[in-house]
């Protein structure tokens, strides 16, 4: 058997349980596709919070039906139940961004293989010959860590997104857009109390090892070799992984370190990758249903009478003003059929608009009671 120092297949595995990818100084190449380092934060800051809401519900379930199953004598109805859970988790990811990038089919076809009828009778059988079986089992030492692979994944990617988000708020706080002065941002950052807390806190189990900043991968030279391109030839490192956390906290801080950085459109709030030394404001894809790139809009975007108009659009755009003009709307047709007096009418619409401006200062208030204060059975009881 010949063997080799360099790897030099050209793209290794992509599985979502185990996987690896190619990295040179300002690049990543993974499953084939290249992208800039940072490029994956960027992914990860537009999934949004009802989308990672979601994912971490279907890491909870797959918890708790590991919990269950863990509990009592092995079932394999149990371990089905898992298996979907798992494949759910998978299918809800696919084709999402950086998702997208791995190699999601075979993912699957891993899942369906190590949960396959067949391991999971060959598993009823070694539970019923040994009640030790757990901790004998290789199979079943594999099936947990599947389990776990999945539950942090859904978790690691919550936990990224909150730092990442985290992240750029401060940097953007403190103009930081330069290497060094990124690096320095990080080290506060990261070292600071409340972010090891946010890591500790949301671990999906306790019994198992918790998030670390110390990325546990294996990294080994690899110069991939197309023969349709044998020019292209580039000395990489392929570094493993078997956790998702720890590839994107290592491709973040490779990000940093060759300047790289996400930063807050001016114009439509949402992030951008910034890979030059430019000091973009403004992003460069159109907003949701608008023709042209945020540069563009905020160049033409310049009349003062204009900039007043989209702040009053940004205003009758916000759920809490959304939530105030509907109850307006109510109490003025109230007034209107006769069901309220003129005064009733004045002292409900004192009421919300107190609500709503209380609502705009402070957010917790705006996130915990705002809602039900707003209810008209509500309003009226104030009177
Ligand atoms: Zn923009």
């Amino acid at each position: 058997m010949d063997k080799r120092l360099i790897e030099t297949k050209k793209t290794g595995i992509c599985n979502f349980d185990y996987f690896c990818v190619d990295s040179t100084a300002k690049e990543i190449t993974i499953n084939g596709t290249t992208f800039p380092h940072g490029q994956i934060a960027w992914e990860m800051s537009m999934l949004g919070k009802e989308y990672i809401t979601e994912l971490l519900m279907l890491g909870g379930y797959l918890h708790q039906s590991f919990l269950r199953a863990d509990m009592c004598s092995f079932q394999i109805g149990n371990y089905i139940e898992i298996r979907e859970r798992i494949l759910s988790v998978i299918d809800f990811i696919k084709n999402t961004p950086p998702f997208a990038h791995f190699d999601t089919q075979c993912s699957r076809d891993v899942v369906l293989d190590v949960f396959s009828d067949e391991h999971l009778k060959m598993l009823e059988q070694e539970s019923q010959e040994n009640p030790n079986f757990k901790h004998s089992s290789r199979w079943y030492q594999m099936l947990a860590a599947f389990v776990n692979v999945y539950m942090y994944l859904c978790t690691d990617t919550a936990n990224f997104a909150t730092l990442i988000l985290n992240f750029t708020q401060n940097a953007v706080e403190q103009n930081c857009r330069n290497a060094k002065s990124l690096a320095n941002l990080a080290l506060i950052f990261f070292s600071s109390r409340e972010v090891a807390d946010l890591l500790d806190k949301s671990n999906p189990a306790e019994c198992v090892e918790g998030v670390t900043m110390r990325p546990r991968a294996t990294i080994v030279p690899a110069i991939p070799f197309d023969a349709n391109m044998p020019d292209a030839v580039e000395i990489k490192k392929r570094i493993y992984y078997g956790r998702m956390m720890d590839f994107f906290v290592a491709d973040f801080f490779d990000a940093l370190a060759c300047g790289y950085y996400l930063w807050q459109c001016k114009y439509c709030g949402r992030y951008f990758l910034m890979t030059s030394a430019h000091r973009q404001l403004y992003c460069q894809t159109p907003p949701p249903g608008e023709k042209h790139p945020c540069y563009k809009l905020a160049k033409n975007r310049r009349t003062a009478t204009e900039e007043t108009k989209a702040n009053k659009q940004a205003a009758a755009d916000n759920p809490l003003h959304i939530l105030w003009k509907k109850c307006d709307d109510a109490i003025r047709k109230r007034k209107s059929r006769g069901s309220i007096t003129a005064d009733e009418c004045a002292k409900a619409q004192a009421y919300i608009k107190d609500c709503y401006e209380r609502a705009k200062r402070d957010t917790a208030y705006a996130a915990q009671k705002y809602e039900t204060d707003m209810k008209m059975e509500h309003i009226f009881k104030q009177h």
